[in-house]
């Protein structure tokens, strides 16, 4: 069956056809391209069609496709058994070994996913400072936990309403909104919730919304707030962990969060997330301390060694090509697009995520987002798709880089943009 029949037939047994709202191709031209295989930069869909990734499985495979060191470890774990339910020797290699490179965590909890870690994360910032209302920003994303999808309301400035049917009105109550980039909008809702606010969640390079880069003052100004009301400041870096350098935007910017999230390149690819911190905190954690956390599948030995093999590759030399690669991948792309009715776009590019958007300026808030933005993409991943080019089936979705993507693959890519 070819990927349209075997999409029909999904749709028979399955919402949408889809595991997972992203990957249904909503609103544009055609239907999910089933994928049979991936190997480096390219995937192969079942209708034998090849196409150079710049999904990547939404992040996670920041060395490509069967990377070949990755792989062994899988299959040398999955030779001893998949899980245990029991203490094993690779979750604590692989907790030892972020520990180690991370200077401000001193402990680390895996879970199966970022939502899981983000679940977490709230759950263990209110068990923390035993407050119940946390912050958010319109357009980033944090999974699809119930404290988490609420946005902003229609009634007085910082109301907030549930995103998705299904989740309650108190929820929406404990979580308020703010603007990116404005400060002084953060430092009214703590004035009028004092000491109620457990934490600030942000993703410190928003990238689930276009890619919003946030001044580092920004960034600093939460944190001082954060100081100054005895709030935890939390890093969801399920993103951008592990891949704008080993220690992502904290390290980067030199902003210290409390808390940090971590998914997607943790695991190289197996489901993984992960909560970490300061001891003083992640001891709050079960069993240890009051607040409950766990998973029957959490730190299973074949997602560890996956995990592990993947970080031992992420070097400085690593960090170093995949900037510098995606740098090249982004101008094939922007060259090619200025002479071929893609003109009003810009490529935004930070390290090895992208984000092509028909906007010129500085970026920063989905606000920004223009309104045409959905019709220009539909057009671009159209044309790319049919050129063997696979963008995430997304308008709101970022590119990713990968340390696949060597000079070979850009020559590839080169060819297949210009024929
Ligand atoms: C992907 C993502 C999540 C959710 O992770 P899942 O593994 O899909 O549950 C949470 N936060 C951020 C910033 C993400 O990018």
């Amino acid at each position: 069956m070819n990927s349209e029949e075997l999409f029909k037939k999904s749709l028979k047994y399955v919402p949408g056809g889809v595991h997972s709202p992203v990957r249904s191709f909503k609103g544009l031209h055609t239907t999910p391209r089933f994928i049979n295989r991936g190997k480096g930069a390219f995937i192969w869909d079942e209708d034998g069609k090849d196409y150079v990734d710049f999904c990547m499985s939404f992040g996670p495979l920041i060395h490509g496709h069967q990377d070949p060191d990755i792989k062994e470890a899988i299959i040398k774990a999955l030779d001893n058994g998949w899980t245990f339910g029991a203490c094993e020797k690779y979750s604590l290699e692989l907790a030892e070994y972020i520990v180690d490179r991370i200077s401000f965590i001193e402990q680390i909890r895996f879970t199966n996913s970022g939502t899981e870690a983000v679940m977490a994360a709230v759950r263990l910032a209110r068990g923390i400072t035993g407050r119940a209302k946390i912050i958010k920003f319109n357009g980033c994303y944090h999974g699809h936990l119930d404290a988490m999808l609420i946005k902003a309301g229609s009634g007085l400035a910082g109301t907030a309403e549930a995103s998705s049917k299904g989740v309650t009105s108190h929820q929406a109550e404990d979580t308020l909104i703010c603007e990116l980039g404005d400060l002084e909008e953060v430092k009214k809702v703590f004035e009028d919730h004092k000491d109620q606010i457990a934490a600030i969640f942000i993703e410190p390079l928003p990238a689930n919304n276009g890619l919003l880069i946030q001044d580092e003052s920004f960034l600093n100004g939460l944190r001082d707030l954060c100081n100054q009301h005895c709030a935890l400041l939390v890093f969801d870096e399920v993103i951008s962990g592990f891949r704008i350098g080993f220690g992502g935007m904290a390290e980067k910017t030199g902003v210290i969060p409390d808390l940090v999230t971590y998914g997607k390149i943790i695991g190289g690819g197996m489901p993984v997330g992960a909560v970490a911190g300061p001891r003083k905190f992640m001891e709050f954690l079960a069993p240890l301390g009051p607040v409950y956390q766990a998973g029957t599948l959490s730190g299973n030995p074949v997602a560890m060694a996956a995990g592990l093999a993947n970080c031992k590759k992420l070097t400085p030399e690593a960090y170093a090509r995949l900037d510098q690669q995606t740098e090249a991948v982004v101008k094939l792309m922007k060259d090619w697009m200025d002479k071929n009715g893609f003109e009003d776009f810009e490529v935004i590019r930070y390290g090895s995520l992208f984000y092509p958007i028909p906007f010129k300026g500085k970026l920063t808030k989905i606000t920004q987002l223009p309104a045409n933005m959905n019709e220009r993409f539909k057009k671009l991943f159209e044309v790319f798709l049919n050129k063997g080019i696979y963008l995430a089936p997304n308008g709101y979705e970022v590119g990713f880089g990968s340390l696949a993507h060597d000079g070979k693959v850009q020559e590839e890519l080169k060819r297949r943009l210009w024929t």
